[in-house]
């Protein structure tokens, strides 16, 4: 099966992702924009249980009510995202994969929040 690897900047957190994702889409939303401090994010979808941390462990920021953003203590780096919304997965940003090429987006999220250049 394929498996995905990713992590931070410094390299003292990293994940193993395996099989296909189940999304690859944009999000526009405020709290991603803040969060990540891009104009919008790209997120990379896995079942829960297909991911596992093999270095190091994220710390988690709750951006709204049920909502874990994973980041690295160390660098800083914003790396996943799960919400009581999407239950049993995990996001990441695929900035944060070592082959971010092997996905391509196929949707937008919340383009009602969108800074209007950034959609197209
Ligand atoms: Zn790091
Ligand atoms: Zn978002």
């Amino acid at each position: 099966m394929t498996a995905h690897e990713g992590g931070c900047h410094c390299r003292q957190v990293r994940f193993r992702a395996a099989g296909a994702p189940k999304f690859v889409s944009r999000c526009h939303c405020e709290s991603c924009r803040r969060t990540t401090g891009g104009a919008f994010s790209t997120w990379v979808g896995f079942p829960a249980d297909a991911v596992e941390w093999t270095a190091g462990a994220p710390v988690f920021y709750a951006s709204s009510m049920g909502v874990k953003r994973g980041f690295c203590r160390s660098c800083g780096t914003p790396l996943s995202y799960e919400s009581d919304r999407w239950p049993g997965e995990r996001h990441f940003l695929i900035g944060v994969f070592d082959e971010p090429k092997a996905f391509t987006p196929t949707s937008d999220y919340m383009k009602e929040e969108a800074l209007a250049w950034a959609l197209h």
